[in-house]
């Protein structure tokens, strides 16, 4: 048997028993012992409910707002993941890309890897801005071209149009919508819209 972590590789040398809900198996190295630091983000729960980073394995630390944070990033390397839907165990994909350059890296997003380009993230950020303003609510942002009538709505340009149709593709655009923020009134008008 492998005496290496079955979450992140590294030499590990206590025993693992799985349990039988676990269902993440595909992600895992072969063997049947892992590291400490595994270890307890198998065991806490919060390590897939919550959007963290850490720096050496002990400390956690739980980021509030992920986009104001992938905008500014402590000093790599540190291990980070981000969740949508708080239960799958996507930290596994984090500890198995550490961010080594602020500026390219592999973002984990539940159990989904996203390639990380700081240039890009910029501009979509930058273009998103004013169709943000506008009020435009979120499942309208990832549908692509909208529809007449919510263009008439929200008074958008052709060329917000076709940067709505053109980012729809992209995995990192997505997280960005998922991700952005909205104040509290404004989330419960958009709700009411739903
Ligand atoms: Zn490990």
């Amino acid at each position: 048997m492998s005496d290496n972590c079955i979450f992140c590789g590294a030499p590990a040398t206590q025993p693992i028993t799985l349990k039988e809900t676990f269902t993440a198996q595909p992600l895992l190295q072969p063997g049947n012992k892992a590291c400490n630091r595994c270890t307890t983000y198998y065991n806490d729960p919060k390590y897939r409910r919550k959007n963290w980073y850490s720096t050496n394995g002990q400390d956690f630390n739980q980021i509030k707002d992920v986009l104001q944070f992938l905008q500014d990033m402590p000093p790599p390397p540190f291990v980070l993941y981000t969740t949508i839907n708080w239960k799958k165990h996507g930290w596994i994909l984090s500890v198995q890309n550490t961010i080594l350059n602020h500026d390219k890296f592999i973002l984990i997003c539940d159990d989904q890897k996203i390639y990380f380009n700081r240039t890009f993230f910029n501009k979509l950020l930058t273009d998103l801005e004013p169709i943000w303003q506008k009020g435009v609510i979120k499942k309208f942002l990832t549908v692509g071209y909208p529809p007449a009538g919510i263009i008439r709505k929200y008074a958008l340009t052709r060329e917000e149009c076709q940067l709505l149709e053109s980012y729809k593709q992209h995995p990192l655009w997505h997280f960005i919508i998922a991700f952005k923020k909205r104040d509290k009134q404004q989330e419960e008008s958009e709700n009411k819209d739903e």
